[in-house]
């Protein structure tokens, strides 16, 4: 570090202790000591002065949360609020106004409003602009009927991200409008999917006749696709804050199995878990050395590589574990209707994790897409060709 950033370094912590002295986590009301932290600009450091942040490098963020966390102090329950902190927060930072950011920023950090994103349809998965919902300007509002679907907590959402059409004539990019939706007002419904593990994480969600007014658009009208890019770009980064430490995470949990059952290792099973081992580490590494470009701020399309290398690990290392367990790793039956804030996977059973991994490889983004990024972006191969980018939406085959 530079004599400068070691500055930084002491200056900061000297302001976190000096906030931990004036709101004592123990004595002081949770929300009242989170609504402080913001106020203090220690919630996200790199945020602007006002918004959360005090300008500060991206880096220096973990050390004022191992501060906070040594401290006892209560967080914001990060997992819970994914959308909201991960794609919404840096989303409004970009494109949202003042007026905007004032509203909604602390109480999205403090996690008392809970986002989600309502982004995909029926027939706008992986071709997002091929969303259909409708937003019909009248007067100040803007009237939106759809449907969405695979809504993660949409039943514990307060509010949304939408990308809906607001022109049809224009060719899919460029008719797309995005929204902040207040998902308690009456047009909205949102009825529960189970998934094959049993649980509802997701929804779909109806709209119908949602009033939302013009001021709860985020960038101009037409420029949603600019706008929810920006969004996907930080859904395919966000690969969690801190260090991530050796064998944790799910090739901890297969070398786990394998160790505590010495009836069961068979060389085979010695080989796979060794290569699924390697793998892992220079996942892990590459995450770190991910983490620090996003830190210097320059996230780019190898994000994707680290999600598609990540989803299929999961998947094969919940394989090899059920493998390891033999009939002992089947046993799953409990099948009641949950619907979980947060996907679980260290801290259910086996069959759960190996059920649960196969959505990440659909879930932001799927596989065969991010290759096709990878393909594009990164090795510079020729783009797969697009034959309607230039025809009117309400021209295209349906
Ligand atoms: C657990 C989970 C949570 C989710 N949460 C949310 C959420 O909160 N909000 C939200 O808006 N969405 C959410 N999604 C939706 C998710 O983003 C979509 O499912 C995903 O984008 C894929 O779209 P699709 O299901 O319509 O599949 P399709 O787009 O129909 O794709 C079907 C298959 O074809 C492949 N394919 C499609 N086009 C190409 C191509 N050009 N080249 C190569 N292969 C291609 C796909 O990769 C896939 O394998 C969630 C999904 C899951 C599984």
């Amino acid at each position: 570090m530079s004599p400068s950033t070691d500055d930084a370094v002491a200056r900061l912590a000297e302001q976190v202790a000096t906030f931990l002295a004036n709101h004592d986590p123990m004595t002081t009301d949770r929300i009242e000591f989170l609504r402080a932290r913001f106020d203090a600009g220690l919630a996200w450091v790199h945020f602007p002065v006002g918004r959360g942040g005090l300008g500060l490098p991206r880096e220096l963020q973990p050390m004022v949360d191992a501060m906070f966390e040594e401290a006892g102090a209560p967080d914001n329950h990060p997992r819970v609020n994914v959308i909201g902190l991960g794609m919404a927060a840096p989303t409004l930072l970009a494109y949202g106004t003042e007026e905007q950011l004032d509203t909604y920023l602390r109480p999205l950090w403090t996690g008392e409003q809970i986002w989600c994103q309502l982004f995909s349809e029926p027939n706008a998965g992986s071709d997002l602009a091929a969303v259909a919902t409708r937003a019909v300007r009248d007067g100040e509002d803007w009237v939106v009927d759809g449907q969405k679907v695979w809504t993660s907590s949409a039943q514990n959402a307060h509010l949304a991200i939408l990308l809906a059409r607001t022109d049809p004539s224009l060719p899919k990019h460029a008719g797309l409008t995005y929204f902040i939706c207040d998902m308690t007002d009456p047009g909205i419904e949102v009825r529960p999917l189970r998934q094959i593990t049993g649980e509802a994480e997701f929804n779909e969600v109806f709209l119908t006749g949602v009033r939302i007014p013009d001021s709860n658009r985020i960038g101009a009208v037409g420029e949603g696709w600019k706008v929810a890019n920006a969004t996907l770009n930080n859904e395919r980064i966000a690969i969690g804050g801190g260090p991530v430490p050796r064998e944790s995470g799910m090739v901890g949990v297969a070398a786990a199995a394998w160790r505590s059952n010495p009836a069961r290792r068979r060389p085979d099973l010695h080989d796979r878990l060794m290569q699924l081992w390697v793998e892992s580490e220079a996942a892990r590494l590459t995450g770190q050395r991910l983490r620090q470009k996003l830190m210097a701020g320059q996230p780019g399309p190898e994000g994707s590589a680290m999600k598609l290398t990540f989803a299929r690990l999961a998947q094969q290392l919940s394989g090899l574990e059920l493998e390891v367990l033999g009939a002992e790793g089947l046993r799953y039956d409990d099948w009641t209707l949950r619907r979980p804030v947060e996907v679980d996977f260290l801290g259910r059973g086996p069959g759960y994790r190996y059920l649960r991994a196969k959505g990440n490889s659909i879930e932001g983004g799927t596989s065969e897409i991010l290759r096709n990024i990878v393909a594009e972006r990164v090795l510079g191969l020729p783009p797969e060709p697009r034959v309607d980018r230039e025809i009117p939406f309400k021209e295209l085959a349906k």
